[in-house]
């Protein structure tokens, strides 16, 4: 849900106003700092290369990842507040915060031929499921919750993890 509302005031939502009437609102300076805090998230995502001879276009994905990061924090922001303040539960040896970001990445499966994910990675606005589970690699909650070290290989340094909103 918080990934579709957050999509009423990107790229996409800016150029309608509160009453959905056509006409954008952000300011140049608006646009600009979105754009430079967007283009850690594209060379991210042009990295990401299914096959040898095809990497997803950052660009032509973006706005669907900012949503996807969107979503994922204000999800994990729910999660803490749903706990009210009272201690993470392990169940199955999964921490809370263990389980919140393994149904993250379970959410993102599914079986796709070479075919359909070429013809995905050539057309459509959305990532390959495999790197949008990967939108973890933004949150710092994830880092302490799996102590992903950094020699591990979705690791980003700090500085590398993008923050748009
Ligand atoms: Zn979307």
């Amino acid at each position: 849900m918080a990934h579709e509302i957050s999509h009423s005031f990107d790229e996409l939502g800016n150029i309608y106003d509160a009453q959905g009437r056509l006409g954008p609102w952000w300011t140049a300076e608006d646009r600009s700092e979105y754009h430079a805090a967007a283009a850690k998230l594209v060379a991210q995502f042009d990295s990401y290369c299914p096959f040898a001879d095809l990497c997803v276009n950052g660009k032509q994905v973006l706005t669907e990842n900012i949503a996807d990061l969107a979503g994922l924090l204000v999800a994990h922001d729910a999660y803490v507040l749903s706990l009210k303040g009272k201690s993470d539960v392990v169940l199955n040896g999964l921490t809370g915060e263990q389980r919140f970001f393994l149904a993250f990445a379970q959410r993102w499966r599914k079986a796709q031929g070479e075919a359909a994910l070429r013809k995905q990675v050539a057309v459509d606005t959305h990532s390959p499921g495999e790197f949008r589970s990967d939108t973890t690699r933004n949150v710092d909650a994830w880092y302490k919750a799996y102590d992903v070290a950094p020699t591990g290989k979705l690791y980003l340094k700090p500085e590398d993890r993008v923050r748009i909103w």
